[in-house]
């Protein structure tokens, strides 16, 4: 489900269908002004983008329009690379249906900037995940990517 999907059956934005195991969101303008933006250029150029407040020196990840703080309206925009810091993290060891995972899944959070993008965590094990440790994002290859934050495949180890 990309950004230049859109939703045909208005009962699909409300019901979540587990036998196909999606969640069918596919309206076209659910991501705003600044979130579009943050998506065509993830799927474009495999950046992520934030926007800076001046007065507040915060850059907000993902862009938003509007400062958080002092609500001014945000149009600086800031390639904040790929590499972010682990704040926090966890195992899945469940599906969503509530089945055993074969393999337990690792879901971060990641600091970019001055915020948080949750995503998996990969190549690595539990016994190699410290907080504060530096993650980086593996895009998926250009023909795959849809203009969603599934455009980076996971979050890996930087190893140094
Ligand atoms: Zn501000």
């Amino acid at each position: 489900m990309g950004i230049l999907e859109r939703i045909t059956k208005n009962v699909d934005n409300k019901y979540w269908y587990p036998e196909n195991d999606t969640f069918p969101v596919k309206n076209r303008y659910t991501a705003g002004v600044a979130g579009q933006k943050f998506f065509q250029e993830l799927k474009d150029n495999g950046k992520i983008y934030g926007t800076t407040c001046a007065a507040c020196k915060l850059t907000f990840v993902p862009a938003k329009l509007f400062c958080e703080q002092c609500f001014a309206e945000l149009d600086d925009w800031v390639d904040v690379g790929t590499t972010g810091i682990l704040w926090s993290w966890t195992i899945a060891y469940k599906n969503k249906d509530d089945s055993k995972k074969e393999t337990p899944t690792l879901l971060a959070a990641i600091r970019l900037a001055d915020g948080l993008l949750v995503h998996w965590l990969g190549e690595c094990s539990p016994e190699d995940v410290e907080i504060g440790m530096p993650v980086t994002a593996v895009f998926k290859d250009p023909g795959e990517r849809e203009g969603s934050l599934l455009d980076i495949g996971h979050f890996k180890p930087v190893i140094s």
